[in-house]
């Protein structure tokens, strides 16, 4: 049974291992064992149950909460050679049909559907002809009061049990809460169930805390060094995010605002968008979330703090899922906390507001910490670490440490001076020597501690007065609009019996020293070349009206760019390209390597220039040289009074005789997906017969062209 779960691992997916636990729960499922899967966003769920299906009899049924998420995963499966499909409320009845037959003559091997379309009577009924494989249930703690997200509906699957007994079960989820867990088992009835828990650790997401200072000037310098990455920031309120994606778009970045206050199809849109790499950066409150599967999200930035360690952990965890580097940034300043715990206190239930006050203090404590980020992290979750990770800012860039004493008596005694009675800007103002009507208002000018900081910057005074704070210092009163006071530990430093030891700041300029090191650092493969894949990704997946990262993901790219197959055996071993994906996107990408190659005068098979004029008859040579000039078929066609096919035979066999020539360039990605197709099961046969129902829309120059550069590749 190994091999054959192998064998499909393989020439399926083009994986060439599983991840643990996979591979034992694969066996589970398919012996017909019920399984409990904990596992973080990205450890690869579908798998164990997407192998089982297509090793099981019958049709296995996936239930998943969200509509827009079932499309994707169908359509992955499709460009998989899997025969999937999925029943919601988005179908048309003439759909729904479509899928009902499909069901009924067994031409399903997976069906992904909403809990409250397969819990209703009438298809449980039919469920039992329809031979279940397997139950999957994804985000499985929806069906828990004790859940983050409990949906009603979900309930009701605790039925499933009774009425298919011998049917396996596996329920999966990325919560690690212990109660929940519990809970989801029990309601299920999979008491019987195997549990898996994997690993919490995202290891190739970086984490990195800045204190917040000119926050969109910090973004832009982020996201300058990424220009083509797709990401998403999250902001606190609807008006900030919005605020954030105008200033962001107007400094001509491609981003969008989501939150809840847009329409349904506004948001539809940019999610839409978003998936299929046309916006790049999705500004959003916490609304932006669970319907995101987009797996090459390559950075989260927290313009504003997450309200709490769970939530920080559960948005940062959407970059990377792909298992690339990904970089999770968050801004953090002090503000932002006094207005989190506003917010929260504004409420009035008690017990809320103090579990609620808790976690605040629990996330910013984790974003002072000047240990290991990941550690913090993981340690938060009850997973223990005995190392630092190497891979967060604190452990890249452990920070600085200087004598602060000084300014700690300085900023110490104003506070005292001011009475005790403001917050930290205008204490601030008062050290720096700020003429301000307020302050003058107040007499502040007068006090012996006025200007006596203004060799420092604000930001520079915010750092210390932070730290102070944050060791205990002075004390924050988020009930007087955090006015600062002393507290007892204050009076030995005014009298000059302790030294105070502070971290330095790092300011936005280093962070994007960092950022560009790294950047720079971790790419070991060609990045035109890379840049290039990506582009025909996009354009095979806008004519097949797919998200690129159904095509190729962006690891597979990656590891193209890097290994640069030659030829289909090489091509099959990139991880991600199965036997079904190599038929229709392995010439296309394999021309696009070659093509590099030959540019970059690598070896190549090619002749040489001077070779290729020399025996080229004078019809073909100016064919050629208008083919360089960049004009298509068509266009040299006119310019020579001959015929678009006579051009296109032309190149055609220029292509054979080791000219550079892109012969697919000049098709839409969609037609040559069609024609290779017909290749694939006819060889490169005539035009006439391989033109044999084709659409009307495929030209006979289209064949031509795509059969040129097939024969080249011989898949
Ligand atoms: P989850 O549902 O747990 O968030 P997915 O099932 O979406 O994760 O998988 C995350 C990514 O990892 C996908 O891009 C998937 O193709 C990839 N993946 C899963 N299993 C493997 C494997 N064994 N080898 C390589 N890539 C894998
Ligand atoms: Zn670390």
């Amino acid at each position: 049974m190994t091999t054959t779960i192998h064998h499909t691992l393989k020439t399926v997916f083009g994986f060439h291992e599983f991840r643990s636990p996979q591979q034992e729960v694969v066996e589970r499922m398919v012996a017909g064992e019920d399984v409990f899967l904990v596992m973080p966003t990205g450890g690869g769920k579908s798998l164990c149950y997407q192998i089982p299906a297509l090793h099981r009899d019958g049709v296995a049924i996936v239930v998943s909460p969200l509509i827009s998420l079932m499309k994707d995963q169908v359509d992955s499966l499709l460009a998989n050679g899997i025969r999937a499909a999925c029943l919601n409320s988005s179908l048309s009845s003439g759909e729904a049909a479509g899928v009902y037959r499909a069901l009924e003559n067994g031409a399903l091997d997976l069906l992904y559907v909403a809990p409250e379309r397969l819990m209703i009577p009438d298809f449980l009924d039919r469920l039992p002809a329809l031979k279940p494989s397997l139950f999957a249930i994804d985000e499985a703690h929806c069906i828990s009061q004790w859940g983050h997200d409990f949906r009603p509906e979900y309930t009701k699957l605790g039925r499933l049990r009774q009425l298919f007994p011998a049917v396996p079960i596996v329920a999966m989820t990325a919560t690690a809460d212990p109660e929940t867990r519990k809970d989801i088992i029990k309601q299920l009835g999979i008491e019987q169930a195997r549990v898996f828990v994997a690993g919490f650790d995202r290891p190739n997401i970086t984490y990195t805390v800045v204190p917040k200072q000119k926050p969109l000037v910090q973004m832009a310098a982020f996201l300058s060094n990424r220009r083509d990455e797709a990401g998403i920031v999250y902001a606190l309120s609807r008006k900030r995010v919005e605020q954030v994606a105008e200033r962001l778009k107007a400094a001509g970045f491609s981003a969008a605002a989501y939150h809840a206050g847009l329409p349904d199809s506004e948001r539809r849109r940019v999610q839409e968008a978003f998936q299929r790499d046309d916006i790049r950066i999705v500004v959003a409150t916490v609304a932006f979330g669970m319907g995101i599967d987009k797996p090459n999200v390559r950075f989260v930035i927290h313009y504003d703090m997450a309200k709490s360690v769970e939530s920080y952990y559960q948005e940062t965890g959407r970059a990377g899922r792909d298992g690339l580097p990904s970089e999770a940034l968050m801004l953090f300043g002090m503000g932002d906390v006094m207005t989190a715990r506003m917010l929260i206190e504004s409420s009035d239930n008690a017990e809320r507001v103090k579990i609620e006050i808790q976690k605040l203090n629990a996330m910013v404590a984790y974003a002072e910490a000047l240990t290991c980020r990941r550690r913090a992290l993981l340690a938060y979750f009850g997973d223990q670490r005995h190392d630092d990770c190497g891979n967060c800012d604190i452990c890249t860039d452990p920070p600085k440490r200087f004598d602060a004493t000084e300014q700690a008596k300085k900023a110490l005694s104003c506070v005292y001076r001011v009475g005790e009675r403001f917050g930290m800007m205008h204490v601030i103002e008062v050290l720096r020597g700020s003429k301000n009507q307020r302050i003058l208002d107040l007499k502040h000018n007068g006090l012996s501690t006025w200007g006596i900081g203004a060799d420092m910057s604000s930001a520079q005074w915010e750092n210390v007065m932070r730290q102070l704070i944050h060791l205990g210092y002075l004390v924050q009163d988020f009930t007087r609009f955090g006015a600062l006071s002393l507290s007892p530990a204050a009076r030995p430093v005014l009298k000059g019996a302790t030294e105070v030891i502070l971290g330095m700041p790092r300011d936005a300029a280093e962070t994007v020293q960092r950022g560009k090191k790294r950047a720079g650092g971790r790419r070991d493969y060609d990045q035109a070349l890379f840049d290039a894949l990506r582009a025909l990704r996009k354009r095979i997946a806008d004519a097949a009206n797919l998200p690129p990262f159904v095509v190729f993901s962006d690891a597979t790219l990656a590891e193209m760019a890097r290994n640069l197959p030659r030829n289909p055996q090489e091509m099959r071993a990139v991880t991600g390209v199965g036997d079904h994906k190599l038929r229709q996107y392995g010439t296309a990408f394999l021309a696009e390597i070659e093509s590099h190659r030959s540019e970059r005068g690598a070896v190549s098979s090619r002749m040489t220039d001077d070779d290729l004029q020399l025996t080229l008859t004078d019809t073909l040579r100016e064919t050629l040289l208008l083919y360089r000039e960049g004009l298509a078929p068509a266009g040299i066609g006119a310019r020579r009074g001959l015929k678009t096919t006579t051009i296109a035979a032309h190149l055609e066999e220029l292509h054979t005789m080791g000219a550079d020539v892109d012969l697919l360039r000049f098709v839409e990605a969609e037609k040559v997906a069609l024609i290779q197709a017909r290749l694939a099961v006819l060889g490169p046969g005539s035009l006439s017969e391989l033109r044999e129902g084709l659409p009307e829309t495929v030209s006979y120059e289209d064949i031509r062209l795509v059969r040129g550069a097939w024969s080249k590749t011989d898949v």
